[in-house]
């Protein structure tokens, strides 16, 4: 029988006051064998039940529960899976991983396709190596939602793309899904002169049958290194495909939303800048579904930015009790009424080249509030990886230093979170952040990811 560590109790939690510790071991629930996370999730999912635990002396205990429906027992395991993590049976053509230089930490090579992973992060998976079995928990289970990299819905386009014979028939999993009414989200990961053009619009209107089960599809662009040789010829995007892209997906978010109320198709922020038009309004992105994806995520950190900013004044406006709404402190940077109440300071924001222009315009709208402030955004060119990516999620700390070392950063440096590791101070060339702070001699300042983060930042 499968037994798996436990590695964390939580305060307060049923786990906590029936006495189980770090260490200890779980055997079963409910007389089950525990195989994966999932089952640990179902079996628990219980008002009564019973655990068998192996404590470290190898006394078992069998801890009878009574608990509401669905609550947690507050448990943690070794393996967050509970069983191996499943890797890919593919060879994308576009696979950003065989882009990748060679001496960089293991795990950034492990290609995973596990459905597991969507249900508890979000990973998005091929469904190429879902084993039937699989396939019935989840629909037993009642799990959802799952993200599933579509590619494309033409059977024989999406052998060739994943470089699996069977990529094409996986496709009818989705049938399956749809069926049991499984919430769905897709992913087209757009390859120029591959699966665009007469493809997209063919895969969009497949996907389209499984509205509203399947709840979004995204369109990104295939992200493209400099480490491409021996690999399959991509090419990059021009501004004039990025309008015809976001043309056709513009076309079925009409359709869809008249006949289901939902805008379903989504461009990610990169098409928008590329094509040089005007990120979408809010209510388009149906409440932001694929925020993963870089869906929205431009459109949501303006709207909070501006809401908190909004905010911000008016705490200082109550503070001294002058009633000047935004916009016309907006119109007047030298006005005093506001100058003196915040610290004089220079700041610099260091992000992505995507992003940049946005920091840009964001800035220079905190500043018409609050002068005080000198902010200069810099955008970081992705050397290590190639010019062609563009986002900050893939810079590496030695970029960072190779473009800001010996300028003038002002008292603080801004960086956006997702340049380090989860819950780690690290950047993805393992970089810590305090060997970057001592090579910069500045302060450094992680902004997490919302409006109001980075309003408050740079309120410090
Ligand atoms: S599914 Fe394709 S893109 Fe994803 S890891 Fe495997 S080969 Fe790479």
């Amino acid at each position: 029988m499968k037994e798996h560590i436990i590695c964390r109790v939580y305060p307060d939690s049923i786990a906590e006051e029936l006495e189980v510790e770090p260490g200890d071991v779980l055997v079963s629930v409910g007389g089950h064998e525990i195989k994966d996370i999932f089952d640990y999730h179902y079996y628990t999912n219980e008002e009564y039940l019973t655990v068998l635990i192996r404590k470290e002396d190898g006394e078992e205990w069998e801890l009878e529960i009574e608990k509401e429906y669905e609550e947690d027992l507050g448990i943690e395991f070794e393996n967050g899976l509970m069983d191996e993590y499943k890797s890919c049976h593919n060879k994308c053509i576009f696979c950003f991983i065989d882009q990748m230089p060679k001496g960089m930490r293991e795990t950034l090579y492990f290609k995973d396709d596990d459905s597991r992973l969507s249900f508890l992060q979000g990973n998005y998976v091929t469904l190429t190596n879902l084993k039937d079995n699989d396939l019935e928990r989840i629909v037993e289970y009642k799990l959802g939602p799952i993200n599933i990299s579509v590619q494309t819905t033409n059977p024989e386009l999406r052998c060739q793309m994943l470089n699996n014979r069977f990529a094409g028939d996986a496709l009818e999993k989705i049938d399956i899904l749809y069926q049991a009414g499984i919430p769905m989200n897709g992913q087209i990961v757009l390859c120029k002169d591959i699966n665009d053009k007469e493809e997209l619009k063919r895969t969009i209107e497949d996907l389209m049958a499984y509205l509203p089960v399947m709840e979004s599809v995204s369109v990104v662009p295939v992200g493209l290194s400099r480490y491409r040789d021996g690999l399959y010829p991509l090419k990059s995007f021009t501004m004039e495909d990025a309008k015809a892209v976001l043309e056709t997906i513009h076309h079925y978010q009409k359709i869809c939303f008249e006949t289901h109320g939902l805008h379903f198709i989504h461009a990610s922020d990169e098409w928008y800048l590329l094509a040089k038009e005007e990120l979408p309004k809010e209510e388009r992105y149906d409440g932001y579904l694929q925020l993963e994806n870089g869906v929205g995520m431009l459109r949501l950190l303006r709207e909070e930015f501006t809401q908190a900013l909004k905010a911000a004044a008016d705490a200082v406006d109550m503070q001294s009790a002058n009633f000047l709404e935004v916009t016309e402190l907006s119109k007047d940077p030298e006005n005093t009424k506001i100058q003196g109440r915040c610290k004089m300071e220079r700041i610099t924001v260091a992000t992505g080249v995507l992003a940049a222009p946005v920091l840009q315009e964001l800035t220079e709208e905190f500043r018409r509030v609050f002068p005080q402030k000198e902010i200069q955004v810099i955008p970081i060119i992705n050397h290590f990886f190639g010019e062609q990516i563009t986002v900050s999620g893939l810079l590496t700390g030695q970029d960072l230093i190779a473009q800001l070392k010996g300028r003038d950063l002002g008292n603080r440096l801004l960086l956006p979170c997702n340049l380090l590791r989860s819950k780690e101070e690290v950047f993805l060339d393992d970089m810590t952040l305090s060997q970057m702070e001592n090579t910069l001699q500045v302060e450094i300042d992680i902004v997490k990811s919302s409006g109001q983060d980075l309003v408050s930042c740079l309120m410090r």
